[in-house]
């Protein structure tokens, strides 16, 4: 596998590639890599003949310098499962080479916003947007793929090529999740032994009462709210139910989805499930 840790050197290398018309897949990633980024890396294989993965851990979509510093990093583990996997180049560029007039994000995108993950991390979206804004731009993959864990985000990314007139077309991907049905996440690692428990006692609660939800025995989520709380989930930023397509809250389920975001400890969890 390729590494190329300059923007300037990559899109030199890209010119080949791109002159032979293969197409290229991009994969953006920031590191400690899981079988969910895998599936993503899988997905851009099997639809261009050149998959390209980053690395980068964006400062400007961090709500805190803490939480920033603390992001893992684990950059030999993860070149090998990106070299196990048969992924054909890594981007692994500095913060200066992102962003060499310094850390600037710009508001692009308006729609699907102050809900969800907006409401609660002001400009998150801002520095999401604008990071894959400049990995577009340098790269112009013929496409990217992104995984629905992170659903806003798939949401206002499709947008952003819409409004930036970038020639990629998005591809949605399914979350992989673990065997309490849990989307798999990098900072899911940081948990102590008594998080775990918690977090897999947080599986089984919302997948019972999801098949409530599905069978309409219960058509709210207060008891939800109480038995997370009586299991020391205590911080909870939402539990909505919402239309998948538009992201407004409705009641119909046929195109609804659970979304949840609360922390166990420190760390902050997001997902959703589908209602149907
Ligand atoms: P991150 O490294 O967390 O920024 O995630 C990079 C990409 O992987 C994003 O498109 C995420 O939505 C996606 N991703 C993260 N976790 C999962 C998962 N469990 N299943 C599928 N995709 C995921």
């Amino acid at each position: 596998m390729k590494i190329f840790r300059k923007a300037s050197e990559l899109v030199q290398n890209l010119l080949s590639i791109k002159d032979t018309g293969q197409s290229i897949g991009l994969v953006l990633t920031m590191g400690k890599l899981h079988d969910g980024h895998l599936s993503l890396i899988r997905e851009a294989q099997s639809h261009n003949e050149f998959v390209i993965c980053s690395i980068f851990i964006n400062p400007t979509q961090f709500n805190s310098e803490d939480d920033f510093n603390s992001y893992p990093k684990t950059i030999d583990d993860d070149i090998s499962k990106l070299e196990n996997i048969g992924c054909n180049l890594l981007f692994l560029p500095e913060i200066q080479d992102i962003y060499p007039n310094g850390l600037v994000k710009n508001k692009t995108v308006n729609n699907f916003r102050n809900i969800l993950c907006d409401k609660y991390r002001p400009g998150h979206f801002d520095g999401v947007t604008t990071v894959v804004d400049i990995f577009f731009n340098i790269i112009k993959p013929m496409h990217s793929y992104f995984g629905e864990k992170d659903f806003q985000q798939v949401k206002i990314i499709k947008d952003l090529v819409k409004i930036n007139h970038h020639k990629i077309k998005i591809i949605q991907c399914p979350s992989i999740r673990d065997k309490t049905g849990m989307s798999l996440s990098s900072r899911n690692y940081k948990f102590s032994n008594n998080q775990s428990k918690t977090f897999y006692k947080l599986g089984n609660i919302i997948k019972e009462y999801i098949n409530l939800l599905k069978q309409s025995e219960i058509n709210n989520l207060d008891k939800l709210k109480i038995e997370l709380q009586q299991n020391n989930i205590n911080k909870i930023d939402y539990l909505e139910i919402r239309n998948e397509n538009n992201l407004e809250i409705t009641k119909d389920y046929s195109e609804a989805r659970l979304f949840i975001a609360l922390y166990i400890g420190d760390i902050r969890i997001i997902d959703n499930f589908k209602l149907y």
